[in-house]
């Protein structure tokens, strides 16, 4: 006899976990099927929660070397100890994974081990790392496989010396020259971690610009504060193939016109090029679910595919790969099974780059309002002028907010400063509930923080900040 279900979800990453809790809680019997050892996907495992813990610890490792001093702490040049920093980014996971265990218990979600593949609308069939397999009857069926790195022909990544992110947080040792290709937000972040820690960071791009989608004003202060901090950028380069030699790699260097090709040498090169959705041997092409030009899942509105019952979300449908946008589809998709509204507002999903300064950004950027056409004002404010910024010795960065020129409606905002990615929720909020630059401008804001400058940013789109 088959074990039945209301619902069965494949892969525990945030879009799957978080879907899951959901439908329980809205009284589904529950089951998600995983194929790796620990629940959390790609976020949890090897993305946002390890590269935040390495991000945060080689921050405070560069603090105490370069920024104590100027705050009265006079400490001897601090030593790295990466086993421990290594050590707190697995701890870090392992609390954190180990909580999605909890909440699937706490749930009477069933999780089953196991790679899932859909036999047809209904029926999902586990088979474990050794072969045993079981077999699922489930009402209906989420498809969250989320994605892997996407690669470049040419270059093989080995985790070792050549990587992608995975390999990228649980490097032995501090690379002395590290090539970073690709300068997106993933690229900027493990690059900048590195550079924290002791290596010559380079980073190549084939555009002329790093943090494709990112206000472009803002993406190029951001360039310059980290040369500042030491990585080098090669824009508008191609990496056309990495050879590896016994103690190093060389890297062949195109102009991305066309030109001559340059040869460079490093220790580790850091594949950073993107990621593609992931959907194999999940027997999509047997149960008849269609998929894109690109290769992800193809969804309606409501996360249904063209066979009834089925439904994805996540990295492996349409969309940016965000954890929080997976999640939000989670709770969504949950919801309109249980035939309740569920919906995600896209126009209101924020952006966080974890450099430092932090960059963080929702709705429509400059560059984006104006290939639409849409007539905008802009309100910008610099942590300059703002008294916390300047008792943390964190005045970099700036607050950009971009209203409708008629309406005063905010469309979008772009802040770069410590702690960006937590300031940014106010203007999401105020977008979620279509408000306009005076009603941020307007509301009181405890003095002194960093936040008082997205308050002098709304002011700016009307009659003017009070402190500059
Ligand atoms: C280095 C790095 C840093 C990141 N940092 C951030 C960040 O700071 N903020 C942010 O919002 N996003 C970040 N991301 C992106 C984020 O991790 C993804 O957007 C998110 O994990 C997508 O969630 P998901 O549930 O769609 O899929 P995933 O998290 O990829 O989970 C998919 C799960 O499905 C399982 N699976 C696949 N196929 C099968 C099968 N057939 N049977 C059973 N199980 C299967 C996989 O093992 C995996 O556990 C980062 C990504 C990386 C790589």
């Amino acid at each position: 006899m088959a074990d039945t279900f209301d619902l069965t979800v494949i892969g525990s990453g945030p879009g799957g976990y978080v879907a899951a809790i959901r439908a329980a809680q809205l009284g589904m019997k529950v089951a998600v099927v995983e194929k790796w050892a620990t629940h959390g996907g790609t976020c949890l495992n090897i993305g946002c929660i390890p590269s935040k813990a390495l991000l945060h610890a080689s921050e405070l490792f560069e603090e105490a070397g370069h920024q104590f001093k100027n705050f009265g702490i006079d400490i001897p040049a601090p030593k790295l100890n990466l086993q421990q920093m290594m050590a707190h980014k697995d701890d870090t996971v392992t609390a954190n994974v180990s909580g999605v265990d909890f909440l699937f218990k706490k749930n009477k979600i069933t999780p089953f081990r196991g790679t899932g593949s859909i036999q047809a609308a209904g029926k999902v069939l586990v088979t474990s790392s050794t072969g045993t397999t079981t077999t699922l009857e489930s009402k209906n069926i989420i498809i969250a496989t989320g994605s892997v790195s996407a690669n470049l022909p040419g270059i093989e990544v080995d985790e070792e010396r050549v990587v992608t992110s995975t390999g990228a947080i649980k490097l032995k040792e501090v690379p002395k020259r590290l090539l970073v290709i690709g300068a997106g937000i993933i690229g900027l972040e493990l690059g900048s971690v590195w550079a924290r820690l002791g290596a010559k960071v380079t980073v190549v791009e084939f555009l002329d610009r790093i943090v494709p989608g990112l206000d472009s004003e803002a993406a190029r202060q951001l360039q310059r504060m980290l040369q500042k901090q030491g990585l080098e950028f090669k824009l508008g380069t191609k990496v056309a193939g990495i050879d590896k030699n016994a103690d190093s790699i060389t890297a062949r260097l195109e102009p991305a016109a066309g030109g001559d090709v340059e040869l460079a040498e490093f220790d580790v090169a850091l594949v950073a090029v993107g990621r593609k959705p992931f959907t194999e041997g999940l027997g999509l092409e047997a149960a008849g679910v269609a998929l894109d030009e690109r290769g992800r899942v193809r969804t309606d509105g409501h996360y249904a595919t063209n066979v009834p019952g089925i439904y994805a979300i996540g990295d492996v449908i349409v969309g940016p790969m965000l954890a929080h946008k997976a999640e939000d589809e989670g709770i969504a998709v949950a919801e309109i099974i249980a035939g309740q509204a569920g919906h995600v507002n896209y126009g209101t999903i924020p952006s966080v780059l974890y450099t430092s300064p932090e960059v963080a950004w929702v709705g429509k950027s400059e560059d984006e309002l104006k290939a639409e056409g849409i007539e905008y004002k802009i309100g910008k404010f610099p942590f300059t002028a703002n008294g916390r910024a300047k008792a943390m010795l964190a005045t970099q960065g700036f607050v950009k907010i971009l209203a409708d020129v008629k309406t005063d409606r905010v469309l979008g905002g772009v802040i770069i400063s410590k702690g960006a990615g937590e300031m940014i929720h106010e203007i999401t909020v105020l977008m979620e509930f279509s408000g306009a630059a005076e009603d941020l401008a307007r509301t009181t804001h405890a003095h002194p923080t960093l936040s008082e400058a997205v308050r002098e940013a709304a002011l700016m789109c009307g009659d003017g900040a009070i402190h500059i």
